[in-house]
């Protein structure tokens, strides 16, 4: 036996693992780590180590489906395409251009993002194109854009074990990110500090220093508490503010509303665990901040990611090897679906639409007129397709009957429309509603890049012909583009990534020929240009970095006598997302074959819910049944759920009240009753 290994990027988290497939007769038969790669050397998590389980899956989609009388029924490449294109020119030409919405993917791959979001507004004729990105870290880029000028982790992974001091903030790092959680630990080993701040005790918590268990979504007041004391104890660094930031003035008028023993009773911190964390953070002379969706998913998310940025800025805890401000995004791609401009607001590379010089470059290697105005986000669409402005969507990859919040609110929407074309690898929750079904290729079917949380552009690479009659997204959007009159031929991934390249400048330097040796992390400006480590050395990228002062506001829906809970949800370690890989792995579903609901032990006795007993889970949204976890992790009065099955769905609870900035849900707090069902 002859087993060839095909060096490629892992299919999940955005930790970005370096793994080969190892094919076997033109099957890939089992993962092997990458020892060379210099973020996970030679580790995977459990999800790395089956990422190859789905891939030959017998429930992949092999064939294009058409919907006829309520029936999928096998069609022609030809027939599908023709029906999609004539379907959405006629829609077009109807009702207009913005009455089309485009959703593209975090799971796909840089080339494939750039294509569909110039098929979104270069053929279509809309900026209503977004992605997951919006539910998860929408608010890490308005809110570091503005603070920074940039909207990505400021240092790498392998930096994380030169910080002295680390701040875990929302983030369940051991199941969201699990070998940037591994080196958290060697870090801890090697003398690093570890704050956790979170309502919930995660596995990390067991080797911190300090674990500030705060009231959920109350981090503003909290990291404003944190700053008071710095100032107050006058460790914060005035030669840094002076030479790099503005608007001090503001920020430190807004902070002396936050006394420290006001801020523990909004957040239910001790004064004295306030004072110490501060001092440690503020003493350190390498401090990192790690976040993730317990900071960004909030009404408040912008400014809770203001305010870690402001913490930072104000300790000059920013801009140097190992000390930033670093989200860490969730899906492989997300980082690079965002580079390449799969958003409402901006073309590839953070160029706004809005921008006229902007959109005549796009203009004129398009040979197209664009729109201008700002498109529509993932939530707005749906609301929109319930008023029934929105007539058609073209969904690739995304599974929004699982993932979006307010799951009733999105069945709706889905079932409002006069055509959905689904575009994915099974036949998901929302692509049941489809009236046209496109099977793609997996990752081990293509070529491509995917981005990493540290902004490093990676080689996807082909490793077995295409199952059944999959094609390429990229080749299958290129295909419905001509039967729409536009011209969008490409040769391969590389020739696209030529194109982002010429686009986007902070891809201007990346070349396949380039990213052999495990990638270039950008800003890459030039074809010389060797990737950047870490950002806003010596300045910000917007020149001075800007304070915002921000204030403290509590969640859009608060715990009342009718819903006495407080419902926050989250990922685990062994499915990803909406689970229509990591459902398929055998070996992870026997680890977690399904969903559950943590609640504490005081609650559970009050209702006489028992461990592994039903229970009955509404909100004003929905009601699900779901299995009881009793268990101190969460504090009295919280609930937390994995959002991951779709069988009992948490989205059919969570709430889908936006951040006014980033247009993000708050998936982590609403407000449920509990009662026992069984
Ligand atoms: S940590 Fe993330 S990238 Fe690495 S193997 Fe696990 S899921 Fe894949």
């Amino acid at each position: 036996m002859s087993v060839e290994k095909v060096l490629t990027t892992c299919v999940y988290c955005g930790t970005g693992c370096g793994l080969y497939l190892c094919v076997d007769r033109g099957k890939v038969m089992g993962i092997a780590p990458s020892r060379a790669h210099p973020v996970s050397q030679g580790r995977l998590c459990l999800k790395g180590w089956n990422a190859h389980q789905f891939v030959h899956h017998p429930q992949r989609l092999t064939d294009p489906l058409i919907k006829r009388n309520g029936t999928f029924a096998k069609a022609s490449w030809d027939e599908a395409l023709d029906l999609v294109a004539e379907r959405l020119t006629e829609i077009k030409q109807r009702y207009g251009s913005d009455s089309l919405g485009v959703l593209s993917s975090a799971k796909c791959t840089n080339e494939e993002n750039f294509v569909m979001m110039k098929f979104a507004r270069a053929v279509l004729g809309t900026n209503n194109v977004d992605h997951c990105a919006r539910l998860c870290h929408a608010s890490t880029l308005t809110g570091l854009v503005k603070a920074f000028g940039s909207g990505a982790m400021t240092n790498s992974i392998a930096e994380i074990k030169d910080a002295n001091v680390i701040f875990i903030i929302g983030s369940n790092t051991t199941e969201q990110h699990p070998v940037i959680a591994a080196d958290i630990l060697r870090a801890v080993d090697n003398g690093s500090k570890l704050v956790i701040i979170d309502p919930r005790v995660i596995h990390l918590s067991q080797f911190a220093d300090m674990h500030l268990r705060l009231r959920p979504g109350t981090d503003v007041a909290l990291m404003n508490g944190l700053m008071n004391v710095i100032i107050e104890e006058g460790l914060h660094n005035s030669s840094f503010i002076e030479e790099r930031v503005e608007d001090f003035g503001e920020l430190r008028s807004i902070l002396q509303k936050y006394k420290v023993d006001d801020v523990a009773q909004i957040t239910g911190v001790p004064v004295d665990d306030l004072r110490a964390a501060a001092r440690l953070y503020a003493r350190a002379e390498k401090a990192t901040i790690l976040y993730c969706m317990g900071i960004t998913q909030h009404t408040t998310g912008t400014d809770n990611v203001l305010a870690c940025a402001n913490l930072a800025m104000l300790c000059g805890h920013v801009g140097r090897e190992g000390t930033g401000v670093n989200p860490l995004r969730g899906h492989q791609n997300v980082q690079g679906a965002c580079d390449m401009g799969a958003l409402p607001n901006f073309y590839a590379g953070y160029q706004r639409v809005a921008d006229e010089i902007a959109r005549q470059k796009f203009e004129q290697v398009w040979r197209i007129r664009l729109p201008a105005n700002v498109g529509l986000t993932v939530v707005e669409m749906m609301d929109a397709a319930v008023e029934r402005k929105i007539k058609a969507m073209y969904i690739m990859g995304e599974n929004p009957m699982v993932s979006d919040p307010n799951i009733n609110q999105v069945k709706r929407a889905l079932e409002s429309l006069d055509f959905l074309v689904v575009q994915d690898i099974f036949l998901s929750e929302t692509a049941e509603l489809a009236d046209v079904i496109l099977p793609a290729c997996s990752f081990a079917e293509k070529d491509g890049t995917f981005t990493s949380t540290e902004r490093r552009v990676q080689r996807v690479r082909k490793a077995i012909a295409p199952i059944g009659a999959t094609r390429p997204d990229w080749d299958i959007i290129c295909d419905v583009a001509r039967r729409m009159s536009y011209d969008m031929c490409y040769n391969s991934p590389e020739a696209i990534m030529e194109e982002v390249s010429t686009l986007a400048p902070i891809y201007g330097g990346i070349r396949y020929d380039r990213l052999d040796d495990f990638g270039l992390q950008w800003p890459c400006p030039t074809p010389d240009h060797p990737g950047t480590k870490y950002l806003h050395k010596n300045t910000f990228a917007r020149g001075k970095g800007k304070f915002h002062a921000v204030d403290y506001l509590p969640p859009a829906e608060i715990s009342d006598e009718q819903y006495p809970f407080v419902f926050t949800t989250g990922r685990i370690h062994y499915h990803f997302h909406s689970r229509t890989m990591t459902g398929r792995s055998e070996a992870l579903n026997r680890e977690a074959p399904e969903g559950y609901i943590e609640i504490n032990p005081a609650d559970a006795k009050e209702l006489n819910i028992r461990h592994g007993g039903k229970v009955k889970v509404s909100s004003r949204r929905g009601q699900i049944i779901t299995k009881a976890f009793v268990t101190e992790k969460v504090p009295p009065k919280t609930v937390f759920m994995p959002f991951n099955f779709g069988e009992a769905a948490a989205n059919m609870l969570t709430n889908p009240a936006l951040d006014p900035m980033a247009k993000i849900p708050e998936y982590k707090v609403c407000a449920i009753a509990l009662e026992r069902s069984d």
